[in-house]
């Protein structure tokens, strides 16, 4: 038998990591923990080194480091401590690595996912903001390398499995129409639209069919999250944001669907639980158990779909522009909507104003052309400039 597949997690101590190391423990003889990062919840990382014994752990100063190797040591571990973003990029590309989950939030994770995508690993992409921000340097970049590209993020890696069969070989999404990108419409889909200047973060936070982090949960309150995902689909399944179409679906069961032009519509149905697109992704192209139970239809009954109210949801209009407009503005969108969010899960803004801050970002800072890493990383920095000028200006 093959020796298992090196799997390092980065953003171990979150909600995606967590499911994943859920994923790798039922399979020991498939999956080896070779990385774990944490960034806060470090006590958390000790006990996950404790149970899958990782080659390395990552955190983000040298004095966490420091206590973290002395509790390994008197735990009888030999897990080796790094530091930072370089301990990241290391762990992304150390050459016995077979598999890299990209799960760390937001644009912190885009240099240690592209380590990884440059040293040529199995990419499993939770870190939708890293592809956002980069777009077409990602792409490039994963077609110089030659390495796998598998979505998590639910819908995307639906479509993925509703691809044609040539798809994963890079042979184009031959007779594909339209993608219908389903969201649930989240905690505020039918919330009075006076009452959400007054949405506390716990409400946003309480998603009604996912548990995840606050960060993306705060996303799908604001169907920001649904934004970045049309971005997202753009670039993994080289559509036009014309072609992808959402769908507002409150059950969560059917996770998206490819319309063909022969009339076909293929969907992927499941529970709403990570651990099918991560057992997905991890086995691909074979299967294996998650651990998530049987989808039950009748007790589902009945499934529901609607248009999705740009009035209600801002976000997406502004995510659908930023699309249309590609170049610098999905970075900016995304940055500001990074700084907004925050803002708002520290109690500093009303959930409407995280629109309000997206758009007038957008409108400050003209769309400039793209041909590096460093040009992604200056339209980052502007729009966190500008979101923080409306929060000194509001008094924030
Ligand atoms: P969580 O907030 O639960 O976890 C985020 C992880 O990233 C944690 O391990 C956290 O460490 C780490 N982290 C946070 N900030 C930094 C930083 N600046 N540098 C390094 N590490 C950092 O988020 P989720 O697991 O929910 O989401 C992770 C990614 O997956 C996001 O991009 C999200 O959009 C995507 N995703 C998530 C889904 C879900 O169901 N949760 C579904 C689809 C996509 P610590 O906890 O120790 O602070
Ligand atoms: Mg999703």
């Amino acid at each position: 038998m093959s020796r298992p597949q090196q799997i390092t997690v980065l953003g171990a101590t979150g909600s995606i990591g967590l499911s994943t190391l859920d994923v790798i423990a039922r399979h020991p003889t498939r999956y080896q923990v070779f990385a774990l990062s944490g960034f806060t919840r470090l006590s958390e990382l000790l006990a996950l080194c404790v149970r899958h014994t990782p080659r390395f752990a990552v955190v983000p100063q040298a004095s966490a480091a420091r206590t973290l190797q002395d509790d390994l040591r008197a735990a009888g571990l030999s897990t080796r401590v790094l530091v930072g973003e370089d301990g990241l990029c290391q762990v992304a590309s150390d050459p016995e690595v077979d598999a890299v989950m990209a799960a760390i939030v937001g644009a912190a994770g885009l240099r240690p996912t592209l380590a990884a995508v440059e040293a040529g690993k199995k990419i499993l992409l939770a870190n939708k903001e890293a592809l956002v921000m980069s777009g077409a340097l990602f792409m490039q970049a994963v077609r110089k390398s030659g390495s796998v590209l598998l979505p998590i993020d639910s819908e995307h890696n639906a479509i993925f499995q509703c691809m044609p069969q040539d798809f994963a070989r890079g042979l184009g999404a031959v007779g594909v129409r339209r993608i219908l990108l389903t969201a649930s419409g989240g905690p505020f889909r039918q919330t009075p639209m006076a009452e959400l200047a007054h949405v506390t973060p716990d409400q946003a936070c309480a998603h009604p069919n996912w548990s995840m982090g606050r960060k993306i949960s705060v996303d799908s309150a604001s169907m920001m999250n649904k934004g970045l995902e049309l971005i997202e689909a753009c670039w993994l399944f080289d559509a036009r944001p014309s072609q992808v179409e959402v769908v507002i679906h409150p059950q969560s069961v059917i996770h998206s669907l490819v319309d063909y032009i022969d009339g076909s519509v293929l969907a992927q149905l499941g529970n709403p639980d990570m651990r099918t697109p991560i057992a997905n992704a991890l086995a691909w192209p074979e299967r294996i158990d998650s651990g998530v139970a049987p989808l039950d239809l009748f007790a589902i009954a009945r499934l529901d779909f609607q248009a999705p109210d740009e009035e209600r949801f801002p976000c997406l209009r502004l995510a659908r522009q930023a699309a249309e407009a590609g170049n610098s503005a999905p970075a900016m969108l995304n940055a500001a909507n990074e700084v907004a969010v925050a803002a708002f899960l520290d109690g500093r803004v009303r959930y409407p104003e995280i629109a309000s801050i997206i758009e007038e970002v957008l409108n400050l800072e003209p769309v400039v052309v793209v041909e590096d890493l460093e040009a992604v990383f200056t339209a980052d920095a502007k729009a966190r400039v500008l979101a923080g000028q409306w929060l000194s200006r509001h008094g924030r």
